[in-house]
């Protein structure tokens, strides 16, 4: 072990103050090396650069004052839970502290000890007119210490390692590190007006000031972007550079019986996918195509004709779907439709291969090539699985599969299969360029004719039984109902400003004005068995009121159910709104989607009110963009985009277009990327299973 030698790649262990244990518990969160320890990050910082006068505190806001501790109690409620209390005063006034459930403490806290605190400011129930203080963070002061003030880092942590950890042993690896190497090049750097790499690691962790700090994220984030882009561009050459594809010959009888076999007319959007799907298919450079579109606009309908074209020249073809649920139906529409046709149609799911015999023959129908089209999940990809002529592999994801996924069907043929991605997403185009920057992008934009539009109102808690009134008289017309909630189990603020449970909406419903009717619960804690157990009940019909959480599939189908009723639809994303309302207005009858929301918040109502008023996915996207900001476009929803440790795509789209185009003005020249050896070094530490995979398949 050596102490003057310094290498980012050293473990972590050779750094002052990391022990084995600490060491094990920093590796939970990804942790081995110095460098991974320096880019971790903080999630984010506490603004320390003003001391509150204890006589100036504002219930409500978060402060941090500086006093004696005196008076210290401690109680146990009947709940259980310890409640310490102190006073503290300054030379001024006193307030009163309150800890929950750090009994621990009380060996800390002696009275007449100086105490730095942070925490939030509230009325105090107990001690008369006092206010009182529930304390976030502490710093025990020597007598004559003044509080140290600046802007700290709050650091993603695990286990009991704490903030101070983080901090100090961060200052003490920063002291250690010879200054950083800059990877991009100068004209980059240059052109982009950005920071030195080294000053940028530097000041994210310890930013002197707002605006400097600001300066070292744009920094990172622009390399974060600029690698994704040229690992992207890199694989996209690649795939263009390979004569493996299949060329496919032009379309032949049984597409035309294809097309004649489908119940209604491709619309105009749909017909020029499909063009360019056949176009690609046709050229013998593999195809790497996404078609974007919203639920319900008819990208499955194409992707089948795809599929028929792959059959219909010798190959198989292959769909894969994110869940059960959903691959089982496709695979019910896609017999219902190719089987008249003489097309065999396979599907493999967990629930198929269950059993060994079953597995067994569904694996050999497979690779002797007794299907022609083979519909599953995630059990394609399994170690078993071969095909006989994999010419198409069509994966429907609403963002589930990485691109490792993705390439792992791709590998399972012994040419280069055409490839065809199917998201319902409405990211904006740019946005698109970090999650498929290596595909071409086709969009569905018009939904098919003859749909009735959703009628969507926002409704108050004042006519919630008004609501499920009319819900229940859709249900006596025959159809059935979605009410979708939030969470499972609201935290103890949010039961304090009303959120109910699915289970307490469940349990109400079904108790109340649904007594008599079936009524199903479906949550992300129930085993799969038994939410798709429910789900199949409701799609048969069984269950006609079924009340979730946002697990129900996006493309779950039941044409029978009218009407969706969203509770606290104000804790959800529009974008999020909007796909779940896609599930309803599937069948032929007039669509219902009622949002429940007591905001008082004005522009969270404003939000709201433009579902009543638009059903473009695009649009609502954007407006979601504007009016909540970034962070919280897609709400909770699952999007896929690629794990990015400070980028945000969203907040950071400006700076993504740069990082594309600074991206493809670089990979443009070959001789750029064999001169930059610390740029080749790391996109292939980042890409470089991609690559080998690609070279051996
Ligand atoms: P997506 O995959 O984009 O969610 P689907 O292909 O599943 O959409 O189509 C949704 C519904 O619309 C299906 O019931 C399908 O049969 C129907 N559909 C698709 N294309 C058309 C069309 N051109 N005209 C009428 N109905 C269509
Ligand atoms: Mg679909």
């Amino acid at each position: 072990m050596s102490f003057n030698k310094f290498e980012l790649t050293d473990e972590i262990t050779y750094l002052k103050g990391v022990g084995p244990r600490r060491a094990a518990a920093l590796q939970k969160i990804g942790i081995e090396t110095f460098y991974d320890f320096l880019t971790h990050y903080p999630r984010g910082y506490e603004d320390e650069r003003t001391l509150n006068a204890i006589g100036d505190l504002i219930v409500g806001e978060v402060a941090s004052v500086v006093g004696h501790l005196s008076n210290i109690t401690s109680r146990d409620t009947r709940k259980g839970i310890t409640v310490i209390n102190a006073l503290l005063g300054d030379d001024f006034d006193y307030v009163q502290l309150t800890w929950f459930n750090q009994k621990y403490l009380l060996k800390t806290l002696k009275n007449g000890m100086k105490l730095f605190v942070k925490g939030k400011v509230a009325e105090s129930y107990s001690s008369g007119n006092l206010l009182s203080i529930q304390v976030y963070s502490y710093d025990v002061l020597d007598e004559d210490e003044d509080p140290q003030l600046g802007i700290f880092p709050i650091y993603a942590s695990t286990g009991n390692l704490n903030q101070k950890f983080f901090r100090t042993a961060m200052r003490n690896l920063l002291s250690r590190m010879p200054a950083m190497p800059e990877v991009l090049p100068t004209e980059v750097i240059a052109q982009y007006d950005l920071i030195a790499l080294d000053a940028a690691m530097r000041t994210i962790h310890f930013p002197p000031s707002r605006a400097e700090l600001e300066w070292a994220r744009r920094r990172l984030a622009f390399d974060e972007l600029f690698l994704i882009q040229c690992g992207l561009l890199m694989i996209k050459k690649q795939t263009q550079d390979e004569q493996l594809g299949i060329k496919h010959k032009p379309n032949g009888e049984l597409m035309s019986a294809a097309l004649g076999a489908l119940p209604f007319a491709l619309t105009d959007d749909q017909q020029s996918v499909l063009s360019e799907i056949t176009s690609d298919m046709e050229s013998d450079r593999p195809m790497r195509r996404l078609i974007q579109g919203d639920v319900g606009s008819g990208k499955t309908a194409v992707a089948m004709l795809a599929l028929v074209k792959t059959v219909e020249n010798g190959c198989q073809g292959v769909l894969m779907a994110p869940t059960e649920i959903l691959a089982t139906q496709h695979y019910e529409k896609f017999s219902a439709m190719l089987e008249p046709l003489g097309l065999r149609i396979g599907l493999l799911t967990a629930k198929v291969t269950r059993t060994k015999k079953n597995r067994e023959t569904t694996y050999e129908k497979i690779s002797n090539g007794e299907f022609d089209i083979v519909i599953g999940t995630h059990a394609l990809i399994e170690e078993g699985v071969r095909f006989k002529r994999l010419g198409l592999v069509v994966t429907d994801e609403q963002h589930r599969f990485g691109v490792t996924q993705r390439a792992v069907l791709e590998q399972k043929s012994e040419f280069r299969p055409d490839m065809l991605v199917m998201t319902a997403t409405p990211i904006p185009r740019t946005m698109t360029l970090t999650v498929y920057g290596d595909l071409d992008v086709s969009q569905i934009k018009k939904l098919p004719p003859g749909r009735k539009p959703i009628t969507t109102t926002v409704k108050r808690t004042v006519s919630w039984r008004k609501v499920y009134e009319f819900v229940m008289d859709e249900l006596d017309r025959g159809r059935q109902a979605y009410v979708v909630c939030p969470l499972i189990e609201p935290s103890e603020s949010e039961r304090l400003e009303g959120v109910r449970s699915a289970e307490e909406v469940f349990d109400e419903l079904s108790r109340g004005i649904f007594a008599t009717v079936d009524c199903g619960l479906l949550h992300g804690r129930m085993k799969s068995g038994e939410k798709d157990e429910i789900m199949e009940k409701f799609r048969a019909g069984e269950v006609r009121l079924l009340v979730s959480t946002t697990v129900i599939e996006v493309g779950v189908d039941v044409p029978n159910a009218s009407v969706m009723v969203i509770e606290h639809a104000d804790r959800f994303g529009l974008a999020t709104l909007h796909q779940l309302r896609g599930r309803v207005g599937r069948g032929s009858d007039a669509a219902y989607c009622i949002l429940i929301s007591d905001t008082k918040n004005d522009v969270g109502l404003e939000r709201l009110k433009i579902m009543e008023t638009t059903s473009d996915g695009f649009r609502l996207a954007e407006e979601d963009l504007k009016l909540r900001g970034p962070g919280q476009f897609f709400g909770e929803a699952q999007h896929g985009l690629p794990d990015l440790k400070i980028a945000d795509v969203f907040r950071d789209l400006g700076l993504l277009t740069e990082a594309r185009e600074a991206a493809e003005k670089f990979m443009s020249d070959e001789k750029n990327l064999a001169r930059n050896t610390r740029l080749s070094q790391k996109l292939s530490i980042a890409y470089g299973n991609k690559f080998v995979t690609m070279q051996n398949a």
